[in-house]
């Protein structure tokens, strides 16, 4: 017999570390295609996809026969070995990137992890002073203490010192103070393609491409963490190519295998110079498993249809948000974002909009306070946005 939510609760608060703030009171049992069910039989629209994970929804059938048969066939080797789904996934990212080489980790703060490592070891062959990292105010980068260092958001670092040294902060989008900050031993500057967490930010203008510029004129490396933006979410299959700009070095991960754990960085093959047998390692990343799910990930979304769907229910829905936006003038600030990575900002705290989607059936999130945050898989159908915008519409109209 299931337990019930009530059950399922009490037992957590009782053994699981309370780390997780603003937990929903709600225990989720499956998911089919964009709904999720909860323990108590209850359905709901997700348009918040396990964070920006869920980018094929919930029981995607060739995922789950991909992942199902890998199970069965072998779910890990170590890296000791080679396998073929491993090379596979490798060779895919490498072509579609156009980078040189790619690694394989668990999540998006091991990706991160290993493109500082990268950048650091890289920089190091020519100068070992080279070794300043510039990240953005607002960034959200992971939660090790290299990456949380890295995040530009006091908060997530409390506590925690002392942290790596060799990070600064510049305003996001704001070009003359990261120039103003830049020198010979800058060693990378690492920026989301678009900010996340931050509140859901997309670069202005030419932005990413002056911050190219800057890059190659003191020699620093470019790191774009595509961990949130990646994988198809701005209607190109990496966000970069939406803004015409190639990093020395991406992360990914989120969205990366459909929900199995995985991360990658990709970088250029001189910068993969700096890594020797022995440099860098993991026991799990880029085991069998994480590595056929993300095989049928990576050919689902690469597919020319696919992509345009993205742009154009991203469209569709970015209409419906703004049209709110027009009828709610007091309470909405903002429409902002990316293909479906989508950000409205209110006047107001944001969670009594949250909440009265999700007693409606509809599950969204908010970043940063104010900001909804509206990050649904990438194969919703136009009924999905006019339900998630009608539960929005009602909450909204209730504050
Ligand atoms: C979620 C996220 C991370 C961290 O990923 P984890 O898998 O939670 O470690 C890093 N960067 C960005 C942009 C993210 O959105």
């Amino acid at each position: 017999m299931k337990e019930t939510t009530q059950e399922i609760l009490q037992k957590d608060a009782k053994d699981y570390l309370p780390v997780y703030g603003g937990r929903y009171g709600i225990a989720l049992d499956h998911g089919k295609g964009v709904k999720v069910y909860d323990n108590d039989g209850k359905e709901y629209v997700d348009f918040l996809g396990g964070i920006a994970v869920n980018v094929l929804g919930h029981g995607y059938p060739a995922l789950v026969e991909a992942v199902s048969r890998q199970a069965a066939q072998m779910i890990h080797c170590s890296n000791l070995f080679y396998t073929r789904v491993q090379a596979d996934a490798a060779a895919k990212l490498v072509a579609l990137s156009g980078l040189g080489k790619a690694f394989f980790a668990n999540s998006g703060a091991e990706a991160n992890e290993g493109a500082i490592k990268a950048a650091r070891k890289y920089a190091h062959m020519t100068d070992p002073d080279k070794s300043q990292i510039i990240t953005a105010w607002n960034s959200f980068h992971g939660r090790t203490l290299a990456t949380l260092t890295a995040t530009g958001q006091p908060h997530y670092q409390e506590g925690c010192g002392p942290l790596p040294a060799g990070f600064d902060y510049v305003h996001y989008n704001d070009i003359e103070e990261l120039e103003s900050m830049m020198s010979d031993k800058t060693c990378a500057v690492m920026l989301e393609t678009v900010q996340g967490e931050g509140g859901v930010y997309p670069p202005k203008g030419d932005y990413l491409k002056q911050v190219r510029a800057l890059c190659d004129k003191y020699g620093a490396l470019l790191i774009l963490d595509e961990v949130q933006a990646g994988m198809g979410r701005c209607g190109t299959f990496f966000a970069y190519d939406t803004y015409g700009v190639k990093p020395d070095i991406v992360t990914l991960a989120k969205g990366l295998a459909g929900g199995v754990p995985i991360g990658a960085f990709l970088c250029t093959d001189e910068v993969a110079k700096a890594f020797h047998p022995g440099d860098h390692g993991t026991t799990f990343g880029g085991n069998p498993l994480a590595c056929a799910a993300a095989n049928v990930v990576i050919d689902t979304i690469s597919q020319p249809d696919f992509l345009a769907h993205v742009k154009e229910i991203a469209a569709y829905f970015r209409g419906k948000l703004e049209a709110l936006a027009a009828k709610y003038p007091e309470l909405v600030k903002e429409v902002r974002g990316q293909g479906l990575l989508l950000g409205m900002e209110l006047a107001k705290p944001g969670t009594p909009a949250v909440d009265d989607c999700r007693a409606n059936g509809v599950i969204i999130n908010c970043t940063m306070g104010n900001v909804l945050r509206f990050v649904p898989p990438l194969i919703i159908t136009e009924s999905d946005v006019d339900t998630v915008v009608a539960a929005l519409d009602a909450a909204l109209g209730r504050m």
